[in-house]
């Protein structure tokens, strides 16, 4: 081999090793961009970080007020979504959306137990998780809640998320204090 062709070949040998290696960056940003940063709830359920973070806050405002919510379902892997909506098709599971059309594969789609349309839970959660950025986006899933921060509005002061006037905060209760002897 003359040393000219041996020198263009290592250039060529260079080359593709160097395309090779920006493709394969590429495709590990595109990945790293398109998988949720999830966070595991305390029942095991994931959900993407913000939406973790703001349904915690709700279920602790609930919890205040002697509501328990508790999560059936958070975050779906493509393939679970495709055995669900494969169970859905085959008429032996609850409504599924197709796969990479649901929400729950973003982590931003929570469901949960709510019980009837007249149970304390369910009025609890139209009346105030807007105040969290949640709002129902299925008509016919009243257990399906998304969070959707920059369009689910909060209530104005005074009101709750159905235009409801709500009762002003109770006073605190002052605390007894000792006297100084
Ligand atoms: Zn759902």
């Amino acid at each position: 081999m003359s040393l000219a062709l041996f020198r263009w070949s290592v250039v060529l040998l260079l080359c593709l090793f160097t395309s090779a290696a920006v493709a394969g960056e590429v495709r590990t940003r595109k990945n790293k961009a398109k998988a949720p940063r999830l966070v595991s709830l305390p029942g095991g359920h994931q959900l993407h970080r913000d939406t973790a973070t703001a349904y915690q806050r709700m279920a602790q405002d609930a919890a205040k007020h002697g509501i328990v919510l508790t999560v059936t379902s958070g975050y779906r892997s493509p393939h679970e979504q495709r055995w669900l909506y494969e169970q859905y098709r085959q008429g032996s599971g609850n409504k599924a959306a197709r796969p990479g059309q649901s929400k729950h594969q973003l982590g931003i789609a929570v469901d949960l137990i709510v019980g009837k349309r007249t149970s304390k839970r369910y009025r609890w959660l139209k009346a105030n998780a807007c105040r969290f950025g949640f709002r129902r986006t299925v008509r016919s899933e009243p257990w399906h809640w998304e969070y959707h921060p920059r369009s689910t509005f909060p209530p104005v002061a005074g009101f709750d998320c159905l235009g409801r006037k709500t009762r002003p905060p109770e006073p605190p209760t002052p605390v007894a204090t000792q006297d100084p002897s």
